[in-house]
């Protein structure tokens, strides 16, 4: 099996080379793929909200990362982190995407470049608490996504980050989406309803 160190030789470290890959915390062998346009942008953007993080959550996502079984995820290389205008099981108005226990991370190319910095960085910390979820062993299996949704909005507003500037941002550009409301219980659709209030609108992109 390839190791870790050779997929960072073969791979990785060439595409840096060639300006396809960016380091994003490289001591921690942590690189973003991106052959779409915009991605030495998004990744100085994905450093400077790594920056923001509070230390203990850094530690407990590497933990995550770098830990054994990330392998039976068949990941090679975790975290694997893409920026791209798609990828396999992306539905339409997906933004962001985590998947495989939070070790693969995925963001829609054509909807961040049209983002301004600060809500690119609001997605960034949103996706990054979901990996959080899982590393804090959050159980995912048993949460609704309305929940793991939810939770991972209250952390990336304990970490400073504002949880409603996507859907302002979608609201402006007009690219919202409704989420099926017969599906929610009473308490989510209480919630929901407080939280669309909140940012002047319905509910918005699938982040
Ligand atoms: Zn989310």
């Amino acid at each position: 099996m390839i190791s870790k160190r050779q997929i960072l030789d073969q791979f990785v470290k060439p595409g840096v080379k060639r300006g396809d890959h960016h380091p994003l915390a490289p001591r921690h062998a942590v690189y973003l793929r991106a052959y779409a346009s915009g991605g030495a942008r998004f990744a100085h953007l994905f450093r400077e909200t790594w920056d923001r993080l509070p230390l203990n959550a850094r530690r407990a996502i590497l933990k995550l990362w770098k830990s054994n079984d990330v392998r039976s995820t068949g990941v090679l290389l975790s975290p694997d982190i893409e920026y791209a205008s798609d990828w396999s099981g992306k539905e339409p108005g997906d933004v962001g995407y985590v998947r495989c226990g939070g070790h693969i991370i995925r963001f829609a190319s054509r909807r961040v470049e049209k983002m301004p910095d600060d809500v690119v960085q609001d997605l960034i910390a949103h996706e990054l608490a979901h990996v959080y979820q899982w590393a804090s062993g959050e159980d995912m299996h048993v949460l609704d996504s309305f929940d793991i949704e939810y939770f991972a909005d209250e952390i990336m507003d304990y970490w400073g980050f504002d949880p409603e500037s996507i859907d302002r941002w979608g609201l402006e550009t007009g690219v919202t989406k409704l989420v099926d409301v017969d599906k929610l219980t009473e308490s989510q659709k209480k919630r929901l309803r407080a939280r669309a209030k909140r940012a002047g609108r319905g509910l918005g992109l699938y982040i």
